[in-house]
This record gives C-alpha cells, sequence and structure tokens, in this order.
C-alpha cells in the first residue's frame, strides 16, 4: 500500500497464524489508516511486530499510530537510531505534520540475525548507503525481501541525505543483494516489485561488469 506524500510503500507480511508483520509504516492521514485498516480486517490478520528499513520521514509517518492502535513500538538498525531522531526534523523542513514520534522499541535489528514469527522467517541484512542503518528483510523461503529504499526497479536509493554515501550504497547492492538468487522478488520502499536477476541485468546505476561504478 503506497502512503502520504513520497509514495512510500508500507508492507505487510503474513506470519501464517492471522498475525501481521508490517514495515515502514508510512499512514498519514485519515483516509490511508482507514485504508490500512480495512485491509487488514478483510483478511483478518493483526499486525504483531513493526519493522522500519531504515527510519527516514516517509518510512516513519504511521509509527505513532502504530503504537496508539496496536502499542507497537518500531524496531531499526542501531546505525539508524539517529536517522530516526532527525525524523521530526526533516518533516518541519518538508513541511509536513507529524505527531510525535513514539520510542523505539528496545531490540534493534542485527546484521545477520532471524526474526521468527509464527510461519514468518526473515533474515536482517545491513544494507548502508541511503541510510547508515539501512537493512534489508530476506524472506529466504518466500524467495522476496522487503527491501527499502535501496535497489528500485531500474533505480537505485538516492545518497544525497545526511548519512548517505554512494560508494557505500554500490557495495551493498553489489555484495549483499546481487549476490542473491536471480528469482529472489525485490518488494521496494517506492515504485513497482523487481527482481535480483532483472536488477543485475539491466540496472542502469549499477553497472553490469562489477566494477562498483556509478552511472549515474
Ligand atoms: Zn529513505
Ligand atoms: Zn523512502
Amino acid at each position: 500500500m503506497a502512503f502520504n506524500a513520497f509514495s512510500e510503500n508500507t508492507i505487510v507480511l503474513h506470519d501464517g497464524a492471522k498475525g501481521a508483520i508490517v514495515f515502514d509504516p508510512g499512514m498519514s492521514s485519515p483516509e490511508e489508516w482507514k485504508q490500512f485498516e480495512e485491509e487488514l480486517n478483510r483478511r483478518g490478520w493483526t499486525p504483531r511486530a513493526l519493522l522500519l528499513t531504515h527510519a527516514h520521514l516517509d518510512h516513519v509517518l504511521g509509527c505513532a499510530g502504530m503504537k496508539a492502535r496496536y502499542g507497537l513500538l518500531p524496531r531499526v538498525h542501531c546505525e539508524d537510531q539517529v536517522t530516526y531522531s532527525m525524523a521530526p526534523k526533516a518533516a518541519e523542513l518538508y513541511g509536513v505534520p507529524m505527531d510525535p514520534l513514539p520510542d523505539l522499541h528496545p531490540d534493534s535489528l542485527v546484521d545477520g540475525d532471524c526474526l521468527v514469527f509464527g510461519d514468518l522467517r526473515l533474515t536482517i541484512r545491513w544494507t548502508p548507503g541511503h541510510a547508515p542503518g539501512h537493512v534489508v528483510f530476506v524472506d529466504e523461503e518466500g524467495n522476496r525481501l522487503v527491501g527499502g529504499d535501496v535497489l528500485f526497479r531500474g533505480s537505485v536509493g538516492r545518497t544525497d541525505l545526511p548519512g548517505g554515501d554512494a560508494p557505500t550504497l554500490v557495495n551493498s547492492i553489489q555484495s549483499v543483494l546481487y549476490t542473491m538468487p536471480g528469482g529472489m522478488e525485490v518488494w521496494p520502499g517506492h515504485g513497482p516489485m523487481t527482481t535480483i536477476g532483472e536488477e543485475r541485468a539491466s540496472n542502469p546505476f549499477i553497472n553490469g561488469e562489477g566494477t562498483g561504478m556509478m552511472q549515474a
């Protein structure tokens, strides 16, 4: 479901036991909350955990509402705690109204850890470059990953925001994402779904020779 002024994709995965794992809650208006809640009600799912790929403004706008409605606190990689604390400033800068952010969940996300929710197993992989504490969540069994703003269909995440770094992003994509099976689906933070194989073959921002050169 795409929400807020930045068209951010909020992703929800089912844990096989009527539980919903919610990633990057972007809900920012009563209409968007209604859409989110109706979709969950239709499926009979209840949110059980709240995970952030990273803490940019567009990915945290719904955090206050998730706490108020479901008592869930967001979990983030420790390197993105500072990004989270800067989100209210970013909201001011962009003129986007945002409720005060809740505390972060005390358990941060650690590279290589496996999170288990019912039938769902997610491996956390640290992929800095767009944000310092950016992670992706890999569902190996489901052959899909929640990718945030690292790799998009035909594009990559911007690296000009605080804590961003282009060579680091290239390295994350090449050493973490492009080493995965080609059929692995990428569900990004913006725009349509893609696969690792498709991007490895044709993404114009990372060259095909694997030399790590950014082409744009
Ligand atoms: Zn971002
Ligand atoms: Zn984003």
